[in-house]
């Protein structure tokens, strides 16, 4: 994947670092390739990006569980996945310099990007699962993999959660959690990380229904990401060319984002027929079908899967926010996060530290607190607060002033506009939700 001719992800590192939303993992010790750190801003988004997709894929339909299996599996799960025999990219070396690089994303008629200097190895398969040992001894017996997914955790819990919930086909199971992959090349930022978090859902529907299921899934994930206030023109669907499918998979498509960067996947919907759950059911000897009234029989389900990167929404999410712009000849910064997602959604500030103005601020904060994420800031100017709060997307400024003393109004400013008004203090709660709905 080139770098884009600007330079705006260095721009959105620095902002990120700045403003508490990411940093780079053991900063203090020079830091650990491809991993990073969540801050106090980039923590609450990271969280609000989960919650959204939680409500709208979870506990909004009647015909979604959810569950949080553990990140250690038995390896017999990952050879019955396929995952220790085949889930592997092509690995080339520079031969003189060593770097190294998957063959997939190089062009091998051109010399090493390192060094300038065309030798490369044959390319060999490399498994980007990372092992540990599981227990006090260090044998292979011990041997388990980090996983590299979350999605099998759901299928070896398939009969536990459809049984208790007692869930009827067609239904799904979702997960969100931490993934793990030993990628050979990482970067752009959050785009491609060894450690990450993923949101899934596995939807098992009958098999001859799982080609209209797909459909649905598709235009409801990618809608999705319009309702986070994405830029539609910056979404596209890409269906998956014949070559590309896994061999097990009938169809697959993957929602892209127009990143800085290029085109890139941030999702992938795919169905994947039955091979999960017969897999499993081979390895295991256990009996993974469901009993079908209507028919009277039991019958192996097919399994449409929606897998999202949380990692990769938020940096998808960060890159489109943001935004430069100058205003009365000065730049501005400026991250337009939807008001459902932002951080902060309202910072409260008394406009100077005296007059009864403080004390005002932090009763309507303590007041907002319980509903929304509100943020008390009495410190430097009013111009200067502006600037930090839009720089943290925080969609509502609230300033408390000496007109307040006589009217109990305040002066709410919106971060995009800029436009100011006067709201009545009684009114705050239903002027915020009413703008975040
Ligand atoms: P790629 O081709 O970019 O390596 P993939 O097709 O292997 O990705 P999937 O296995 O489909 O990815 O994983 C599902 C989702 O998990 C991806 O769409 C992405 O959002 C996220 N994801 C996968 N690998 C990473 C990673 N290394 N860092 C961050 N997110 C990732």
């Amino acid at each position: 994947m080139a770098r884009g001719g600007d330079n705006t992800m260095d721009k959105l590192v620095s902002l990120c670092k700045r403003r508490g939303f990411v940093f780079r993992n053991s900063d203090i010790y020079g830091g650990l390739e491809a991993t990073y750190d969540y801050g106090p801003l980039g923590v609450e988004l990271k969280n609000n990006v989960k919650q959204q997709w939680w409500r709208d894929v979870v506990t909004s339909r009647a015909d979604v569980v959810g569950m949080d299996a553990a990140i250690f599996m038995n390896s017999k799960v990952w050879e019955a996945s396929g995952h220790v025999q085949e889930f592997h990219d092509p690995l080339v070396d520079c031969k003189n310099c060593k770097a190294r690089y998957r063959e997939d994303h190089m062009d091998m008629d051109k010399p090493c990007p390192a060094c300038g200097i065309k030798d490369w190895t044959e390319p060999r398969q490399f498994n980007l699962m990372l092992k540990t040992h599981y227990g006090p001894s260090e044998d292979s017996a011990s041997i388990i993999y980090l996983r590299p997914e979350t999605a099998q955790g759901i299928f070896v819990n398939f009969l536990n959660a459809q049984g208790t919930a007692r869930m009827k086909l067609p239904f799904g199971i979702a997960q969100i959690g931490k993934a793990f992959r030993n990628e050979i090349t990482t970067g752009n930022f959050l785009f491609r990380s060894r450690e990450f978090e993923q949101m899934e859902l596995e939807f098992f529907v009958k098999p001859d229904e799982s080609a209209e299921w797909l459909d649905r899934w598709v235009q409801s994930r990618f809608d999705w990401y319009k309702s986070l206030g994405v830029t539609e023109s910056k979404l596209r669907l890409r269906q998956h060319e014949g070559d590309e499918l896994a061999h097990y998979a009938a169809d697959c498509y993957d929602v892209e984002y127009e990143f800085p960067f290029g085109w890139s996947e941030l999702e992938g919907i795919a169905d994947r027929g039955t091979y999960d759950l017969d897999q499993h059911a081979e390895h295991s000897g256990k009996k993974l079908t469901w009993f079908d009234p209507q028919n009277n029989e039991h019958i192996t389900p097919a399994v449409v899967e929606s897998s999202a990167g949380v990692d990769r929404t938020v940096l998808t999410i960060l890159a489109d926010a943001y935004h430069e712009e100058e205003v009365k000849g000065e730049q501005r910064t400026v991250l337009r996060l939807h008001p459902k997602l932002a951080p902060t959604t309202a910072a409260i500030y008394p406009l100077v530290n005296r007059d009864g103005l403080p004390e005002i601020a932090a009763n309507i904060f303590d007041d907002l607190k319980g509903d929304f994420a509100a943020f008390y800031d009495a410190g430097g100017s009013i111009g200067r607060r502006y600037r930090r709060q839009d720089e943290a997307g925080t969609p509502f400024g609230i300033t408390v002033d000496s007109d307040t003393l006589e009217d109990e109004t305040v002066t709410i400013r919106e971060r995009d506009s800029m436009k100011q008004e006067r709201v009545p203090m009684s009114q705050l709660h239903d002027y915020i939700s009413d703008k975040i709905r």
